[in-house]
């Protein structure tokens, strides 16, 4: 069985754990966080939002609407097709509370922190580096920057409105999920959790404008974008690493268009032989469990086996 490890439990991960399971790679992910990522602080909507390069991004970005489109019919997923923008094409929303664990429900998780992709290589037939904004370290990646995004969150009474508008300087959102509103944001470049209350109070106002129902009560979250002059997907040259990282502000909205790239890649490094996932996006039950006999003795990694 031709063993990957993924670094990285965020969207681009655990996307990229999915599609090579399905693929019939004995997957293996490591990550130092598996709920408090960047992933889960976003709402999240499909719209290539801060990232490059342009063509790319167009084509990742479509394959990834279609499979949302798809997986907005699978129960239990958290997508569904919204209105955000007016006249325009419905677009997907991934509600990250559900759709994070939705993905995460039939892959093998490591809380564990790699130091050292080239190491991790020797346990591994192929590594993939889906390590965010964690790659400015593991990589000494200093295109790697921050761009933080304020979100609130409130009680939802009831409202099934979504809207985005993004001005030059100025980015507001209201998107209303199962059970919350997530309103929106900012993108600039500090470093810090701390949100100034009067940060705070601006992205508040300007949703109640657009929303006036809204609670008056509500929970700050800070994420860090990855955002890089491009997204770096692509084998680290004479290694069995895989990079796809510093998807920006459009992580989502590109990730399975770039787990399918990872997943031609991987098959160069160590060919897989394939396997007929169920179509809703999760390694088929029989593959899984085929995947677990025929694993045999593995070699062993110093890792516990707790799984989340
Ligand atoms: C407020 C906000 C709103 C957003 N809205 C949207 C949206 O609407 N649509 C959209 O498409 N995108 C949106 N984004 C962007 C999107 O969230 C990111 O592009 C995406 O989450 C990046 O995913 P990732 O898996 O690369 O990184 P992350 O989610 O940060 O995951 C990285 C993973 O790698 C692990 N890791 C890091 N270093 C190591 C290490 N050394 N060893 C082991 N593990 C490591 C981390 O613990 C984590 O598990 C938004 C972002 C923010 C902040």
């Amino acid at each position: 069985m031709t063993r990957a490890a993924v670094v990285g439990a965020g969207v681009a991960g655990l996307t990229c754990g999915v599609v090579l399971a399905d693929a019939g790679f004995d997957v293996t992910l490591f990550a130092r966080e598996i709920r408090a990522t960047t992933s889960a602080v976003a709402a999240a909507i499909w719209y290539p939002y801060h990232i490059e390069p342009k063509r790319k991004v167009e084509r990742w970005a479509r394959a990834s609407y279609r499979e949302f489109e798809r997986l907005a019919r699978v129960r239990g997923s958290g997508v569904s097709m919204v209105d955000v923008f007016g006249e325009q094409l419905p677009v997907p929303l991934i509600e990250t509370p559900i759709y994070l664990p939705w993905l995460r429900r039939n892959l093998r998780i490591h809380r564990r922190t790699i130091r050292d992709l080239a190491a991790l290589a020797r346990d591994f037939d192929v590594v993939v580096n889906c390590a965010g904004l964690g790659a400015r370290e593991l990589c000494g990646d200093s295109l790697l920057q921050p761009g933080r995004g304020v979100v609130l969150k409130t009680a939802n009474p009831g409202i099934v409105r979504h809207m985005v508008r993004i001005d030059r300087d100025e980015l507001t959102y209201v998107l209303s999920r199962t059970d919350d509103v997530v309103l929106g944001g900012t993108d600039d470049a500090s470093e810090s959790r701390d949100v100034p209350p009067e940060l705070a109070a601006a992205i508040y106002a300007r949703c109640a404008a657009v929303e006036p129902r809204l609670p008056a009560e509500f929970a700050i979250d800070v994420g860090f974008r990855p955002l890089r002059s491009a997204v770096r997907l692509e084998r680290e040259r004479g290694t069995r690493i895989v990079h796809n990282y510093g998807h920006g502000g459009a992580g989502f909205t590109v990730s399975w268009g770039c787990a399918r790239d990872v997943l031609r890649i991987a098959k160069t490094v160590a060919p897989a032989p394939r396997r007929e996932g169920r179509r809703d996006g999760a390694p088929t039950a029989a593959g899984t469990a085929a995947r677990r006999r025929s694993a045999g003795p593995r070699r062993s990694t110093p890792v516990s086996r707790r799984r989340r």
